[in-house]
């Protein structure tokens, strides 16, 4: 904090301070950023999974995604910081390594973005409640993402649910997922 000897007074601390974030929004703000970091992890073990499968569209649509999910992370991130807020990093807990078959994963993929889609909605709403206006300029984009997020997923599923047992069907799904 600087001070200037000549203003005859200290500078008060609060004055200088950003408007504070509301505990309630920083805090499930903080947590959401935790759940962004576990979604890249998933994401990435599911790319592992389709490479060691040697389904190399579906290993390339998956890293992508874990990129993603970095990079929604990281918004929330920056956002507290620009709000002038620490950021307090969670431990992230462990993926599952081992999935069944690709509709499998990507049943798991749909049910996991409609379990962050709630934890977005919930975030919102105490952005709402707390009147934190940049927290819900910032948590529309989000929720939009949501909606993005659920359809692509739904996509793939639909899609492997056509192509069912047909190993060639699946492999042109594959290739159609290798050119995001
Ligand atoms: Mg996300």
């Amino acid at each position: 904090m600087f001070r200037y000897a000549n203003e005859g007074r200290e500078a008060n601390v609060n004055e200088n301070a950003q408007t504070p974030m509301k505990g309630a929004v920083r805090d499930a703000m903080n947590e959401q950023i935790k759940h962004e970091f576990y979604s890249a992890y998933l994401y990435l073990s599911m790319a592992g999974s389709f490479e060691t499968a040697n389904l190399p569209g579906f290993a390339r649509w998956m890293r992508k995604q874990s990129e993603e999910e970095r990079e929604h992370a990281m918004k929330l991130f920056d956002f507290l910081l620009d709000r002038g807020e620490q950021v307090q990093l969670l431990p992230i807990d462990q993926p599952p390594s081992a999935f069944r078959s690709p509709l499998d994963t990507f049943e798991q993929a749909l049910e996991h973005e409609k379990e962050i889609t709630s934890r977005i909605h919930r975030l919102y709403e105490f952005a709402v409640q707390e009147s934190d206006y940049p927290a819900q300029v910032l948590l529309h984009w989000f929720v939009e993402e949501q909606v993005e997020e659920e359809k692509a997923a739904t996509e793939v599923v639909e899609r492997l649910k056509l192509a069912g047992e047909d190993g060639a069907a699946l492999l042109l799904v594959d290739k159609e997922l290798g050119e995001r």
